[in-house]
């Protein structure tokens, strides 16, 4: 037996003896989640620097802040969220109450990426929490300083036979999945995706897949250009590109290429110096195979600002690729980096057909005062979710759902639904004992009329 496969079994033990049922274990692990976190924010801000060379503000903003309030969001919750939901009952059915209950999915296997080590892997693990679940968890071997501090975090605040963290490369992700889940929530490329959601189909086990791909930016003619593209240059240039939500590539309206980079060079500047290389602001590439692929990228384009790249440090300044045709390199593929392709367009529609004719995005964002726009492109475009007149925000709202459709993903989570998306709803309903009609019993000669009467 595999170390997965035994820590798996006493993990199936652990959830049949029933101990994460109740309202106190889970309220109180994620307490005991918050304060392992709290006592290793300076290790995990390190560990942050060291894998990614995110700055102490970027680390926490974008990853232990997040996490920080979700759980305070499931903790504030949970109670309401436990409690069983009424539903109302047909009237062919009175005198019986409807209810759903919200049951734990069971022994569930979380998978994550390297850009936002910290926020993937423990946004989705406060929801198994929440959600009465055990878990295994596999952090990818790219952050390897994370998933160290986050081994230490979950071996000090969990016992492994309710949560364990597994590192490791390939071998380790094909034996886990290998193995018998209720639940699989993977965050991760598409093409990881497939193989993962293979794997689940083998078993029938349910699964929630993140993933990405390349989202688009639509920059209208009545855009205001200085806030778009301070707010653009926020969005891409976090986490130096490599954010699942980041703008991919612009769509701009003719005309407006040249005034949009000379504003982003201004953003750019302001932000991380015209030196951007030596900005300590601006994090690394996670490793020289992603460096160099990125490199390959903008070489296959013409450069319009910025390209400067360092092979020691792994960083690459702030890039605006103009002219970009569809057929380059650069639009062929998730940029994953600090490289914005710019392409400019004709009529607001052939925009939309360009997004309509690639896979559907995990994000989409517009830029623009024109409400009738605005609206034709929320309704027609299809994508995970998104924002008007800004970038990447939208998954800091605990209320909205984040999640992607199609090549970006299934399923979502933040907030309750990172509860729902751990829980499965069991219908229940619960009859009187002193009544029974014997309408639905055969022989039913003579009972249509009333059956049509009930059922309209
Ligand atoms: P990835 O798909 O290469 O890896 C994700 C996880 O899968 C890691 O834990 C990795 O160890 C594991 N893995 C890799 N190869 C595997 C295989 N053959 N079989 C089983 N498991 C395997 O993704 P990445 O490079 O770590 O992250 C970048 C991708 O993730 C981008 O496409 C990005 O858009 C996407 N992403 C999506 C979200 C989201 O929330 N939707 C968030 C971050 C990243």
């Amino acid at each position: 037996m595999s170390i997965y496969s035994e820590t798996l079994e006493n993990q199936k033990a652990f959830f049949r003896s029933g101990s994460t049922l109740t309202y106190s274990f889970r309220i109180s692990m994620l307490k005991a989640l918050k304060s392992a976190l709290k006592q290793n924010e300076d290790a995990i801000l390190d560990a942050l620097a060291a894998d990614l060379g995110k700055s102490r503000f970027e680390g926490y903003a974008t990853e232990l802040g997040i996490v920080y309030e979700e759980i305070g969001y499931l903790e504030k919750h949970l109670r309401r969220l436990m409690r069983p939901t009424k539903a109302k009952t047909p009237i062919t059915q009175f005198f019986s109450r409807s209810y759903i209950l919200h049951e734990p999915m069971g022994n569930t296997l979380i998978m994550s990426p390297w850009n936002y080590p910290l926020q993937l892997t423990m946004v989705p693990l406060a929801g198994a929490i929440a959600g009465g679940n055990t878990a295994i968890v596999k952090p990818s071997r790219y952050s390897s300083s994370t998933s160290l501090v986050m081994k230490k975090i979950i071996s000090t605040a969990f016992c492994d036979d309710y949560i364990a963290l597994f590192e490791g490369g390939h071998e380790t992700n094909t034996a886990l999945l290998d193995l018998r889940w209720d639940f699989i929530f993977f965050t991760g490329s598409p093409a990881v995706g497939r193989i993962v959601h293979q794997a689940a189909g083998r078993n029938l086990t349910p699964c929630i897949l993140e993933l990405g791909g390349k989202s688009p930016v639509i920059i209208d003619g009545t855009a205001d250009i200085s806030l778009t593209a301070r707010r653009l240059a926020w969005g891409k240039f976090l986490n130096a590109g490599q954010t699942c939500v980041a703008p991919d590539y612009a769509l701009v309206k003719k005309g407006m290429a040249e005034p949009l980079i000379a504003a982003m060079e201004k953003e750019i500047k302001k932000m991380f110096t015209s030196d951007p290389l030596s900005s300590e602001d601006l994090p690394k590439i996670i490793n020289e195979k992603h460096y160099e692929r990125i490199k390959g990228l903008i070489e296959g384009s013409v450069t319009s600002y910025g390209g400067e790249t360092d092979d020691t440090s792994l960083r690459i300044a702030p890039t605006l690729l103009y002219p970009v045709k569809e057929t380059d390199p650069v639009m062929q593929e998730e940029i994953f980096g600090p490289v914005l392709p710019i392409i400019e367009y004709d009529e607001f529609d052939a925009a939309l057909d360009f997004i309509r004719k690639r896979e559907k995005p995990l994000a989409f964002y517009i830029f623009s005062k024109d409400r009738k726009h605005i609206s034709r492109a929320l309704s027609s475009l299809s994508f995970g979710g998104g924002c008007v007149n800004d970038t990447v925000v939208h998954l800091t709202a605990p209320e909205l759902p984040f999640g992607g459709i199609g090549n970006s993903g299934m399923g979502c989570y933040h907030g309750r639904r990172s509860f729902q998306a751990f829980t499965h709803d069991k219908a229940i309903m619960d009859k009187a004992l002193w009544l029974d009609l014997p309408v639905r019993y055969a022989p039913f000669k003579g009972k249509l009329g009333l059956l049509k009467r009930l059922m309209r």
